[in-house]
């Protein structure tokens, strides 16, 4: 399933308008929140199968303990299992609470990773560090967007090849069907982190096994939650639950059932959030390419993955709403940030992404600062790099305005 097709089946705005809707307890148009973290057995013999997890609610039996499984939470990871297109799905109380029960999930003791060299910070130190040292689990980091290279990789005990859709914060695309099938030669499963893409891509529309959301970013899109999400096969799913094995039970990075209805309500609004996240930073992408700049953006036609996202991705729902510039140096860097959100208010220096008003960091010292100074040069991570989060508060001619007046007053243009 390479040639984009708008009309095909499987539209993740669809699959999630088709899921039944969750009435509230009285008939409220919003579900409910579950708040309880234990629930009431009915007849005392039925526990030890309850605890066994062979009597769940779904089997005439009844939920257990809030870390185990809570309802609300439950239909949060439904939710996004289908925007996914994944059989499954639960979440976490962060994106790295997610990614490591995956990854936990699917490696034992002395098991293999081949990575994508150009990874989020975080987990990048935990499959670089935290992850050898503590589970002896080794990651071999590779060019994910060369399947030649993550192939060559592979050995008898790689369990998983990881990388993210769109990669943070060189905006790189994932050759996602190239990857999977390299993947699934070898008998181990494709991970995604697809924070940087809801909607624009579905990886396991292209043969992905298993998605991770940071939904601290786009999803919940306000900055005021840390949370995160794991979808894929109802099996897999079930197996980070498990009672003795599973990592979301028994490491307990269990997300508060108030945080997922909050979440929740935010789903119907991501489509329109996303659309207007992508399309201002189109403009501006286009805009800094005619005064020169030195700007990476998917959806610029010049940039080196641009035909591989329109292949894969879903172009109606655009090309992320991220973008970066060069700046040169990391001193000129801070000067425009610094200019942008002090003299001209166009946004805020913070390290996080997907807010409503524009969020920039410059990767090298910030987000990526985790990576040494060779596994950042061999990203391409420049230090003037700067990131943009493209926000969509105020008028797109008062921020365009904005923008350039910081670039004229820093000597960019
Ligand atoms: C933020 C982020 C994470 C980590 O998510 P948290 O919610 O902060 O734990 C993982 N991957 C990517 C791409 C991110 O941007």
């Amino acid at each position: 399933m390479t040639d984009h097709d708008p009309n095909r089946p499987g539209d993740p705005v669809e699959r999630l308008a088709a899921l039944r809707h969750e009435f509230g307890e009285h008939g409220g148009v919003n579900m409910s929140i579950e708040a309880s973290t234990t629930f009431t057995v009915m007849e005392a013999g039925t526990m030890p199968e309850i605890f066994q997890g062979r009597l769940g609610p779904d089997a005439g039996g009844c939920y257990l303990y809030g870390r185990h499984f809570n309802p609300t939470v439950f239909v949060l990871g439904r939710q996004l299992a289908a925007m996914e297109g994944a059989e499954a799905g639960y979440c976490a109380a962060s994106g790295l609470g997610a990614i490591s029960a995956a990854i936990l999930g699917l490696v034992d003791q002395g098991d293999h990773i081949v990575a994508g060299d150009t990874l989020y910070g975080g987990t990048w130190a935990m499959l670089a560090e935290f992850l050898p040292r503590k589970c002896g689990v080794t990651t071999t980091f590779v060019d994910a967007s060369d399947p030649d290279a993550v192939a060559a990789a592979m050995t008898d005990r790689t369990k998983i090849v990881y990388c993210e859709s769109v990669t943070n914060p060189t905006l790189r695309v994932a050759d996602l069907p190239r990857l999977a099938e390299v993947a699934h030669a070898r008998g181990a499963r494709l991970i995604v982190d697809n924070t940087f893409a809801p909607l624009a891509i579905t990886p396991i529309d292209h043969g992905a096994d298993v998605v991770v959301h940071s939904l601290t970013k786009f999803v919940n899109g306000a900055s005021d939650f840390i949370a995160g999400a794991v979808v894929g096969s109802g099996e897999f799913i079930g197996s980070l639950m498990d009672l003795h094995t599973g990592p979301l039970m028994i490491l307990g990075p269990t997300m508060d059932p108030q945080v997922a209805h909050s979440i929740s309500l935010r789903l119907p609004h991501l489509p329109i959030r996303m659309i207007e996240h992508a399309r201002r930073a189109m403009i501006f992408a286009e805009r800094l390419r005619e005064l020169g700049i030195e700007v990476g953006y998917p959806g610029l036609a010049e940039h080196p993955d641009h035909e591989l996202f329109r292949r894969i991705g879903r172009p109606e729902y655009g090309y992320g709403g991220l973008l970066t510039i060069d700046a040169g140096t990391r001193e000129r860097a801070e000067r425009l940030m610094e200019d942008l959100q002090n003299t001209e208010g166009f946004g805020w220096m913070a390290v996080s992404l997907g807010y409503f008003d524009t969020l920039m960091s410059c990767s090298a010292s910030s987000t990526s600062s985790e990576m040494s100074d060779d596994a950042l040069a061999a990203a391409g991570i420049a230090p003037g790099l700067v990131r943009m989060s493209i926000g969509f508060t105020g008028s797109l001619d008062q921020r365009w305005s904005q923008l350039e007046s910081s670039l004229r007053r820093v000597g960019l243009v």
